[in-house]
């Protein structure tokens, strides 16, 4: 007899059914409503396109899982257990749909239940069961016995009732399927073998009594019902939210190149950047209702590996913490209303200024939260609105203002690195193919001279035709946006589009990365459609094609991923490629690389910034970088070379190892400057004069 032909004190089982299942998609709807409407007391949001291609990506990401198995690491294989919760769970909501709601609850059970869909699908939940209830347990384990660092202060009373329902969600169907068969009903298919589990757990029934068995049954079957109704509501008001949050979050990612910043409308904006919660768009605010407090952002974050006070999991909590608080009243008021001001008073300026902007976060991140955006939406309000900036910050900005470029000790001209050269400047000769874009850092600071001077000495080398545009190449303007100074990017940007646009610019090189993802990826939007390509592309390139004469070189090199080409631009191939096809190198890898780069710490504008709180990140990476035993940790970006000449200084291991730009050792190879290497047979050194 179904649970629900049952009356319980003198009320029949379907009216309880029904009465409870009402009221738990009552309070979920109501809730969801709510925080929609919370969602939308945000700002608007443009560009989505491609609803077809959004969705089809959105089901391989979430059905196959990929947003959990994408960060599945030697050391860290969670992700595992989460695929084959979610899996487990998308198996049982068909069977919740197919066979409690319209089954039972229409009075269907005895038509569905000698169907053969019902036999099958009995077994599948047979088979999956085992490996969901130990995905659980081992959750527990993790959680409460391991607690590995990411899940420190996370032994929470929420997290301990969610994984006590993931546990009893496939228990009470086991036993509910189990006393079924005890009473003679099994799933009834084709008269095939009986779901194995389920008819093995019924022998602990073989001597009950049939009314004791249906009383069970009865207890299992309303027990499986109410932990499903109880985890509808409770997905609401918990880290659960991420089961429907994510979905829509996923769907609705930013179609513009990773880490891309949204762009200000300057003329038409009242608040410039954040002040309050909904001052962000509503996409940002989806972004808070998604993340699960699984702390992998927290783990990836140098600022918190180096002991900043910025820890991205907490900044999406404190704001979701903020919003949840707010959003009511400012719904009342039909969304007017004061907020706590955002920067300063929820989230502190220490917090705001010590992002490195490297976007581990966002790229370990399995819910796609951008932690990113909202930080320089923050820095936006307290530059633009507050006139709040650190000083050493303030004053590059000021230089770029006054002098167009941010280094506010040189004397030096844009052209006097190039002195000896040769170089033609694109308004001598038009017909160069590429502008080699120098950047300021190329240009004007004294250690980076020798990335540009051996760039162009590459270039010559291999008669690349190109040109710089000299005293006219200006800041490109992404110091003063990721230190939150829109106003004063969108200038520069405007000023060096209008100048490439004019000489009729195609194709552009740079060293730098900074440069590379800010002309390449943020320049369309105001009008600059430029082929650019980073000097490590255009190496590789002219490598492949024999251009260049690569005596001899090497040595034992381990290569540090700049953030800005690998994570931003997905740059990893073609550095390794023009190490690797250097003679007498072994290139050794430290043990976070490529996406998992640990930052240099000078991104962000964090070079204009006094890193006085906790350790120096640059110093934690050449930590990694000596483990290798390496003789060089090379890089492919002026801002990387800088902070790693510093950090091996402070750690005074100048003996053992050196920083150099990609560009450089490429010239060493061409020159024959043969590095001694213990590790790896040297070539012969060629014939001295
Ligand atoms: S961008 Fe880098 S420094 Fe900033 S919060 Fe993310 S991981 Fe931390
Ligand atoms: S933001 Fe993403 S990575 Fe960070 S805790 Fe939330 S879900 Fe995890």
């Amino acid at each position: 007899m179904s649970p629900l032909d049952t009356t319980y004190l003198g009320i029949p089982g379907y009216v309880i059914f029904w009465v409870l299942t009402i009221i738990a998609f009552g309070l979920f709807t109501y809730r969801i409503s709510r925080l929609i409407r919370y969602m939308f007391l945000g700002r608007k949001e443009k560009g989505f396109g491609k609803l077809l291609r959004r969705g089809l990506s959105t089901a391989i990401t979430t059905l196959g899982q990929w947003c959990q198995l994408k960060g599945i690491t030697l050391k860290d294989k969670a992700g595992i257990g989460h695929a084959i919760l979610a899996w487990g769970f998308s198996v049982f909501v068909v069977f919740y749909v197919a066979f409690i709601v319209i089954g039972a609850g229409f009075g269907l059970s005895e038509n569905l239940e000698h169907s053969s869909f019902f036999f099958y699908y009995t077994w599948i939940m047979d088979i999956v069961i085992p490996f969901v209830i130990l995905a659980a347990l081992w959750a527990i384990v993790r959680r409460y016995i391991i607690k590995p660092p990411r899940l420190k202060g996370e032994q929470t009373l929420e997290a301990m009732v969610i994984l006590i329902t993931v546990l009893l969600h496939p228990l009470t169907h086991l036993f509910k399927i189990a006393t079924g068969i005890a009473l003679n009903h099994p799933p009834a298919g084709l008269g095939a073998t009986l779901p194995p589990l389920s008819s093995a757990l019924s022998n602990l029934f073989s001597n009950v009594s049939p009314d004791s068995i249906q009383a069970a049954h009865n207890a299992f079957f309303w027990t499986h019902w109410l932990v499903i109704l109880f985890v509808l509501v409770f997905i609401t008001y918990s880290r659960y939210l991420h089961m429907v949050a994510s979905l829509f979050n996923i769907f609705f990612r930013s179609p513009l190149p990773k880490g891309t910043l949204r762009s200000i409308n300057l003329e038409t904006v009242e608040v410039f950047g954040s002040a309050g919660i909904t001052d962000f768009t509503w996409k940002q605010i989806l972004d808070l209702y998604s993340c699960v407090v699984c702390g992998q952002c927290q783990d990836a974050c140098p600022a918190t590996t180096s002991g900043k006070p910025l820890n991205p999991k907490t900044l999406i909590q404190d704001l979701k913490q903020n919003l949840l608080e707010t959003a009511p009243g400012l719904l009342k008021n039909g969304g007017n209303g004061s907020a706590k001001t955002l920067p300063g008073d929820v989230i502190t300026q220490d917090t705001i200024w010590a992002c490195t902007t490297c976007r581990a976060c966002d790229e370990v991140c399995p819910l796609y939260v951008e932690h990113v955006d909202k930080i320089i939406d923050l820095r936006r309000n307290l530059v633009m609105e507050q006139a709040a900036i650190p000083e050493t910050a303030e004053q590059a900005l000021r230089c770029i203002e006054d002098r167009g470029h941010p280094w506010r000790g040189t004397t030096a001209s844009r052209t006097d690195w190039a002195e000896g050269l040769e170089i033609k400047t694109i308004g001598e000769d038009s017909s160069i193919e590429f502008l080699f874009w120098v950047g300021c850092t190329g240009a004007l600071e004294e250690r980076s001279i020798r990335i540009s001077r051996s760039l162009a000495g590459v270039l010559k080398q291999a008669g690349v035709n190109f040109g710089i545009l000299g005293a006219e190449e200006s800041c490109c303007g992404e110091p003063a946006r990721r230190l939150g100074n829109e106003y004063l990017f969108q200038m520069q940007a405007e000023k060096n589009i209008k100048t490439l646009n004019n000489y009729g610019v195609k194709k552009i090189v740079t060293a730098c990365p900074h440069c590379f993802n800010t002309i390449k990826n943020e320049y369309p939007e105001f009008g600059g459609e430029f082929e650019v390509i980073h000097h490590t592309q255009l190496i590789a390139e002219l490598l492949r094609e024999n251009r260049l004469e690569i005596k001899a070189g090497g040595g034992v090199i381990t290569y540090h991923d700049p953030c800005y080409l690998g994570r931003y631009n997905d740059i990893y191939k073609p550095p390794r490629q023009i190490l690797n096809s250097i003679p007498g190198t072994e290139l050794v890898e430290m043990a976070e690389k490529k996406r998992r780069s640990f930052c240099c710490g000078g991104g962000g504008g964090r070079m204009w910034l006094e890193e006085n709180i906790g350790s120096r990140i640059s110093e934690l990476r050449i930590d990694q970088a000596v483990e290798t035993k390496a003789q060089t940790v090379a890089t492919a970006c002026p801002f990387c070379l800088q902070m790693f000449d510093d950090a091996i200084k402070a750690r005074g291991c100048e003996a053992s190892i050196k920083a150099m730009d990609i560009a450089e050792l490429v010239t060493e190879a061409i020159e024959a400057h043969i590095q001694p290497n213990p590790r790896c047979p040297s070539p012969a050194a060629p014939p001295s004069a």
